[in-house]
């Protein structure tokens, strides 16, 4: 796979196979539902999925095409504008209102996240990239989440559910029993959308049960509470340890 930026605005994502390679007849009536050029019974399918991403990259004002040699194989490639900025779906002064008024200083927020999905990593990523205060870390697995919240001590934990090995069930009961981390406020982000599901988390001790797909305004005002009463039970700790 290869990326290039093709004018000042455009960016060319390019995936190259070294398959059997189009002949031209056969290029010509690549992007043609069902038409799956005489390819009958070796693999399964309709022949709609390039209809499909031609469709999806038209609608974004996109280009898409492919170069082919016969018997060395094809390049497939798209092309789409650049943005400014990362697209979601928040107004950009959102968190800054919120947020701003529990930042003292140069006091810097850790956001643990625990997710075994790329796609998933990428998007908290990008939401997280808009708070200059909150510095995000993170693990793919259970194992890793919780040898890193040891080393780090992270403000707030955002916890997959369905994760290889041990489940963000098994993560968050090894946090609570650990005194070092039992204080940190874990949220629960899942594709386990059922009511019960969510019952079962905050039974479980989740400060909070988010479903995803993950929902920007509902995830911001989330990390805001979290990060509220992680600040609020640092203090509580601290004026504990005055006393004793
Ligand atoms: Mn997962």
């Amino acid at each position: 796979m290869e990326c290039s930026l093709t004018a000042l605005n455009s960016v060319r994502i390019s995936v190259q196979d070294t398959g059997a390679g189009l002949k031209p007849e056969q290029l010509a009536q690549l992007f043609q539902p069902f038409n799956r050029l005489g390819q009958k019974t070796k693999e399964e399918g309709t022949g709609i999925g390039l209809v499909v991403c031609k469709r999806l990259i038209d609608l974004m004002n996109g280009k898409i095409g492919v170069e082919s040699t016969v018997g060395k194989g094809s390049v497939f490639w798209i092309e789409l504008d650049l943005t400014i900025d990362p697209q979601t779906d928040i107004a950009p002064h959102h968190q800054s209102e919120s947020l701003s008024q529990l930042h003292d200083g140069a006091l810097l927020y850790t956001l643990l996240y625990v997710e075994d999905n790329p796609a998933n990593l990428m998007l908290v990523e990008d939401i997280i990239a808009r708070l200059p205060d909150v510095r995000l870390l993170s693990a793919s697995n259970a194992r890793q989440g919780i040898k890193l919240a040891r080393a780090t001590l992270p403000d707030v934990i955002l916890m997959d559910i369905n994760l290889p090995g041990f489940s963000g069930f098994d993560a968050f009961n090894m946090l609570s029993d650990d005194p070092q981390t039992a204080h940190i406020p874990v949220v629960a982000l899942s594709a386990n959308a059922m009511p019960r599901d969510i019952e079962k988390g905050l039974e479980a001790g989740f400060f909070r049960y988010l479903t995803k797909p993950i929902k920007v305004k509902e995830f911001l005002d989330t990390l805001d509470l979290a990060l509220k009463f992680a600040k609020t039970e640092a203090a509580r700790l601290a004026k504990k340890e005055e006393v004793s």
